[in-house]
């Protein structure tokens, strides 16, 4: 039998000839550098069944809402969760510096995948991202919802809503815009309308919407005297330049919690500075400083229940220095080393009925 001129065993051996058979150390995904290998949130585990989360005993699980349909301007926001979960270049176990803990050594956190998203469907995309919310909240895991435009907060915050218990849920909303009009050009699943459909479904109380960053030029004045008359309470950007975020956001969480037990975290990244976070679909100037925002998360995750929480309207075509991804992937790491804190203090983090 003629050897194959491929057999291996035959001719040279040229890793031995070049110096590639020695040991070397070989990396786990986990501990690889960002850009090498899956593109999941901080190089985390990619699980999608529910059973498996369960059986995990996942404390928080990121989900993707790749979803932009529904924007009024600029679109783009679709590409948002890759881009987040990308926005990132340390690996391993992360260490805060902000908050001393190392978060994934605490808590057991999983990149829980996509809701099943196609495009030019936007009565499917809602039900999709829905179903994968309840079905991830329904482990006990605390999602975090990287959007996509704001849209997605209706039927993400109502699957928050129904596996705590229908208004039992205050809503804290980050954003330069309020989201709370009837509709827009007579569509009301557009992402300037979901939190009047949280409101109006009863899903979330009017009292307990809390909105801080809200500035410029929308919505028009009849949506805030609406705002006014149901009892919607709203920050504007001024009264954070007067008094400070800090004491600004203590007042949010005291009125978001006027009665719930938990509280939902919406982040619109427009409530940044365009200047800062240029990669959205509506920028507003005169917002939020990165570090503000930040903190703010922090101040926010350390002082509730955190029942669910959403970073929205991250559009990677405007985002020229990816800066807004790297804020969007900082605010869900804020969020998850709070939480990390409460945990290593005692404190409940998954939820357990
Ligand atoms: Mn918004
Ligand atoms: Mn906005």
């Amino acid at each position: 039998m003629s050897e194959r001129p491929s057999d291996p065993t035959s001719g040279p051996d040229f890793a031995a000839l070049n110096g590639w058979d020695r040991d070397f150390t070989v990396f786990d995904d986990f501990d690889l550098p960002s850009y090498v290998g899956p593109a999941t949130f901080a190089k985390l585990p990619w699980v999608t069944d529910p059973a498996e989360l369960r059986a995990r005993g996942v404390d928080v699980a990121i989900v993707g809402a790749p979803f932009d349909d529904m924007v009024t301007h600029r679109p783009g926001a679709r590409f948002g969760p890759r881009a987040i979960r990308e926005a990132q270049y340390s690996t391993g176990s992360l260490h805060s510096l902000q908050l001393r803990v190392e978060p994934f050594e605490v808590l057991t956190v999983v990149d829980a995948g996509d809701a099943n998203i196609v495009p030019a469907y936007h009565e499917r995309a809602h039900a999709m991202i829905h179903r994968k919310v309840l079905e991830v909240a329904g482990t006990g895991a605390i999602p975090i919802i990287l959007g996509g435009d704001h849209s997605i907060t209706w039927p993400a915050a109502t699957a928050i809503a129904e596996v705590r218990r229908p208004s039992s849920v205050g809503i804290v909303h980050f954003d330069a815009h309020a989201d709370t009009a009837p509709d827009s050009w007579g569509q009301i699943a557009s992402h300037g309308s979901p939190m009047r459909r949280l409101i109006e479904s009863g899903a979330i109380e009017g009292r307990n919407f809390v909105q801080v960053g809200l500035r410029g030029y929308w919505p028009p004045v009849d949506v805030l005297d609406w705002m006014r008359d149901h009892g919607l309470r709203y920050h504007f950007m001024t009264e954070m330049e007067e008094r400070g975020s800090e004491a600004v956001i203590a007042d949010a969480i005291a009125e978001a919690l006027d009665g719930p037990e938990s509280v939902y975290l919406s982040v619109d990244i427009d409530v940044v500075d365009p200047g800062l976070a240029p990669g959205t679909g509506t920028p507003e100037p005169g917002g939020m400083l990165t570090r503000e925002l930040l903190r703010a998360v922090r101040q926010i995750v350390g002082a509730v229940d955190l029942a669910g929480m959403d970073i929205v309207e991250v559009a990677p075509p405007y985002d020229w220095a990816e800066s807004t991804a790297m804020i969007a992937n900082r605010v869900a790491l804020e969020a998850i080393s709070a939480l990390a804190l409460k945990r290593r203090a005692g404190e409940r983090v998954r939820w357990e009925r």
